[in-house]
């Protein structure tokens, strides 16, 4: 195949091997690009270095003896390679993102402008603590508002996503029931209903995992989870809202049952966008439960930026909370470190990260709440439930609402595949939809449903958002359902068709191989 600088590649094939309709490969705005390595010379560079200046190497027999062969370009072919490939994405900027459980939601710019400012921005985390109150208090400030939102005891600020947040409550959970002398408690209980990662995270704490069914209304079964409590039960951990997208209603009952046998209740909150300003956990008698920042509090995340996943905690696991912690003194802000003895930290379990956390996300998170304020936040929820429910009910006659019948949803709408037509699944209406434009909405997750479709709005859509989708889905989901035999191949639009995703998954290519390199070694 010829290519030239440009990556121009007259017979580039596009969509799974098609022939291109035009010479190019491109469609008008729709560029076709080629790998970095294709189009790249190791000659070329975009900047003029000095030529070394000759020095012994003290690497010996380890030096470099080849050329690293790593792709050269000129800056203008750099920028352009870059903002090709970035054309190709889809992200909450271009358009709805529907993916259930990942509250893919607007990222106002006031964050943004918040956290560019170069006092929060620019600072180091190992600056002299006198030269950054003002990023010590937007951490407790943060914080504060947090355990009020929760009606929790404190917070651990530091946990770098919502999974590592999950860890975070587990290990606190474990270091609690070690200091009272119960470490051989060694079983978390999860029911079915809750996302994938609340039973990794028991598995890497060091647990056995037990699961507890999940009733016909897609709620956690509490007679069952109940009657299996007892002296060998460390806890039990529960996403509520749960990826049915229903609110545990028996949280409380389930929480004192938990206690009363012992155990500790770790609560998966990333789904707080759904209840905040009318539930506060610390009310439910949860005792630890992880935030996602970059949910609920807007900040960029899914390729655009990095998570946040601070743990609230009940009085009960507070003692255990890692380090470090903001606390303010009357000589200003302080970070705490090390365990005090005596002190409240004392029976702190280690630390998750070597510094404070994401900082950024705090800047961001900290300006969503305040410039929303608590009737804001209040409307959020309200908005983000009733934005789902408008698409559950939008849909339920096209297609199957296996938990429709159980009221009203919170955040999310769960749909399955049962009512399309023979050999057709989720997976041909989210191809489907690609083609229509649209991000795919979550599939197969969770398992309790068969070929689960997990659709959450969010609150940032506008009806119009919502109801551009709704026609699409709807759309795509007849053809699903009248057997239209194009959808198998769908997308038809995309850069590149469908893809084989066993073979991708089974047999990954991940090492580019130079094919003039490879034809020679033949
Ligand atoms: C997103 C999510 C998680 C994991 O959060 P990460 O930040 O991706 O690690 C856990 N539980 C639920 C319910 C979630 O939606």
């Amino acid at each position: 195949m010829s290519i030239n600088a440009s990556g121009w590649r007259p017979e580039a094939p596009i969509s799974g091997g098609k022939a291109s309709p035009t010479t190019t490969g491109n469609k008008a705005l729709m560029l076709e690009e080629a790998l970095i390595f294709e189009i790249g010379d190791t000659t070329t560079t975009g900047v003029d270095l000095v030529e070394p200046v000759a020095a012994t190497s003290r690497l010996g027999d380890l030096a470099r003896t080849a050329s690293i062969g790593l792709p050269g370009l000129s800056e203008p072919e750099t920028v352009r390679h870059y903002t090709r490939l970035s054309r190709q994405n889809y992200g909450i900027d271009l358009g709805f993102f529907p993916l259930g459980s990942c509250t893919m939601k607007h990222n106002p710019r006031l964050n943004e402008k918040m956290a560019r400012l170069p006092g929060f921005a620019d600072i180091h985390p190992l600056a002299p603590v006198q030269t950054v109150q003002g990023a010590l208090e937007v951490i407790q400030q943060l914080a504060h508002w947090l355990v009020t939102l929760t009606g929790m005891d404190s917070v651990a600020m530091s946990p770098k996503a919502g999974a590592h947040g999950e860890l975070c409550g587990v290990l606190a959970i474990r270091a609690a029931l070690e200091a009272r002398g119960e470490g051989h408690r060694k079983i978390i209980l999860v029911p079915e209903s809750a996302h994938g990662t609340n039973p990794a995270t028991a598995a890497f704490a060091g647990y056995s995992v037990e699961d507890i069914p999940a009733t016909a209304d897609g709620r956690v079964d509490t007679e069952k989870l109940i009657a299996r409590l007892g002296p060998d039960v460390a806890g039990v951990m529960i996403t509520n809202p749960n990826t049915c997208g229903l609110f545990e209603r028996d949280m409380r009952v389930i929480s004192d049952a938990v206690h009363a046998a012992g155990g500790l209740v770790y609560c998966d909150g990333a789904n707080f966008n759904a209840i905040v300003g009318r539930v506060r956990p610390g009310d439910l008698g949860i005792d630890a439960m992880h935030i996602n920042l970059h949910k609920t509090f807007s900040t960029p995340h899914g390729g655009g930026g990095p998570g946040s996943g601070p743990v609230v905690f009940s009085k009960a696991l507070s003692p255990f909370a890692p380090l470090p912690f903001v606390e303010k003194t009357d000589d200003g802000f302080h970070l705490v470190e090390e365990e005090t003895a005596g002190e409240h930290h004392a029976g702190a379990f280690g630390r998750m990260v070597a510094f404070h956390g994401q900082m950024g996300m705090f800047t961001r998170a900290l300006t969503y709440i305040l410039s929303h304020g608590a009737d804001g936040l209040r409307q959020v929820s309200e908005d983000a439930v009733l934005n789902a429910n408008y698409i559950l009910r939008s849909l339920d006659t096209t297609l199957d609402a296996p938990f429709g019948g159980s009221g009203p949803c919170m955040h999310e709408a769960l749909f399955s595949d049962e009512n399309l037509a023979d050999g057709f699944s989720t997976i041909d209406v989210a191809k489907g939809l690609i083609d229509e434009g649209f991000h795919p909405m979550t599939m197969y997750f969770p398992l309790v449903v068969h070929g689960a479709m997990l659709i959450e709005p969010t609150e940032t859509e506008s009806k119009a958002a919502l109801d551009q989708f709704i026609v699409a889905l709807r759309s795509v989901a007849e053809r699903a359902k009248a057997g239209d035999v194009s959808l198998k191949s769908a997308p038809h639009f995309a850069p590149r068709s469908r893809l084989d995703e066993t073979l991708a998954a089974r047999k990954p290519i991940l090492v580019w191989k130079d094919p003039g390199l490879a034809q020679a070694a033949e």
